[in-house]
């Protein structure tokens, strides 16, 4: 036993995260659930906060809360100076883009329906084409249904294989000289599998479309440079990464931002305001009307510096490594499916799995008296759902506190479960 102890920190220290390090900055990890250490396995949906960030938010509130870019006294201009900081600190986060590309918004969802209500509405007409994936998030995909539907344009989808990836051969047929936006989730939320963004990106800019990329679940997990990979919009939320809620990015190119309408109209998003006229403020302060969430954006800051301090190469080596293991722990488990790519180099911490003879959400709930925390359901994807022939499905998704002791607890009280319903 204790040599196994060794080892998995042996084996956390290798990748460059030890977890075990990592979790002692996450007060919440220390918390007791129906008498067991809490074991968090749904950060898919949400993450945990290091103390950094809550201290972020509590010292922005006892030290500098004030409203941003309108005000001429200290506060205003320390609040406004910390809340500009982080959007220069997310414009190098995702790759070296211009702060005026930056976008806060209130989460990736806003992010989407932002692009799709000024982009998508001037854009996108009758006829014309939208390629989306069978794999989005409802978040990527009621925008693109609705503006399909208002618009009279046409939603196609890239179909996915048998284990689990996009089906690119089929992407050159579904391209066409009509398609005038590719929308694309950057790594699954069910199935985990991540996406050759730089790849669709080519191919979509060659037949002339924008590209769209979700990457909610990508950027707290890999390293991400938007630039690199050439996309036009890219969308993502601090909550899933460390950060507060209540904060998302839209990260657009310039050149396409200028020409968008405004999304929110109302304070702080004009230049000039006559009773017969409105002419709008430069960018990226066009597409933020209203007070934002000042705290939340200034404690972000605190998130993205923590993620630097553990580097995203090791962040994703760390989830690498883990989800090898979950994946080759979970073949011990009698009938259990797995879904996505087997390969955990294809793919990213979600692992979604259902077992033939009990439902995910009875699995949940057992799992939750033993203290561990995964999340059972759709998971915002129903077209997927069908596609996979399920109604739901069980579902871990790993992050830097997890270890594989965290692994080693979910098998142990799957294997208890299935004693509970006697098979
Ligand atoms: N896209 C994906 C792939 C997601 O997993 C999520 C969150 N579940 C979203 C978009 C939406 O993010 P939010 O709820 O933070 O707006």
């Amino acid at each position: 036993m204790h040599q196994d102890i060794e080892n998995t920190k042996a084996a956390s220290r290798t990748t460059g995260v030890d977890s075990e390090k990592v979790r002692a900055d996450f007060p919440i990890l220390n918390r007791v659930i129906n008498g067991h250490r809490l074991v968090y396995l749904d950060n898919a949906a949400s993450s945990q906060k290091p103390t950094a960030v809550i201290d972020a938010l509590t010292r922005y509130y006892t030290h500098t809360n004030a409203n941003i870019h309108r005000g001429l006294h200290t506060l205003a201009e320390e609040a406004t100076a910390a809340y500009e900081r982080t959007r220069e600190h997310t414009a190098r986060f995702i790759g070296g883009v211009k702060q005026s590309e930056v976008i806060f918004t209130n989460g990736a969802t806003e992010a989407i329906n932002l692009v799709a209500a000024t982009w998508g509405e001037d854009n996108v007409g009758e006829g014309d084409e939208i390629l989306i994936t069978e794999m989005e998030h409802h978040a990527n995909l009621v925008p693109w249904v609705l503006l399909a539907q208002r618009k009279k344009a046409i939603l196609r989808r890239i179909p996915l294989t048998s284990d689990g990836y996009l089906n690119l051969p089929e992407v050159s047929r579904l391209i066409t000289d009509r398609t005038r936006l590719v929308a694309f989730t950057h790594m699954s939320n069910v199935l985990g599998t991540i996406n050759p963004v730089k790849q669709l990106t080519e191919q979509a800019h060659l037949a002339g479309a924008a590209v769209l990329v979700d990457g909610a679940q990508a950027v707290p997990h890999l390293p991400v440079n938007v630039v690199d990979d050439g996309v036009d919009f890219y969308a993502f939320s601090s909550h899933k990464m460390l950060g507060p809620t209540g904060v998302g990015v839209l990260y657009g190119r310039e050149e396409l931002l200028e020409k968008m309408r405004p999304y929110n109209t109302g304070g702080e998003m004009i230049r000039e305001v006559r009773f017969d006229g409105v002419t709008f403020n430069d960018l990226p302060h066009k597409f933020e009307a209203g007070t934002p969430n000042i705290a939340g954006v200034v404690a972000f800051d605190a998130a993205l510096t923590y993620l630097e301090n553990l580097g995203m190469e090791s962040v994703r080596q760390h989830e690498i490594e883990l989800t090898g293991y979950a994946l080759n722990r979970l073949t011990e488990i009698p009938g259990l499916e797995v879904q996505g790519p087997v390969d955990p180099l294809g793919r990213g911490g979600v692992i979604s799995f259902t077992d033939p003879k009990i439902h995910p959400h009875d699995i949940s709930t057992l799992l939750d008296s033993r203290g561990i925390a995964i999340r059972a359901g759709h998971h915002c994807a129903q077209p997927l759902m069908k596609v996979m022939g399920k109604v739901a499905t069980a579902r871990a998704s790993l992050y830097v506190y997890n270890g594989r002791d965290d692994i080693d607890a979910l098998i142990e009280a799957l294997m208890e479960t299935r004693r509970y319903f006697g098979i």
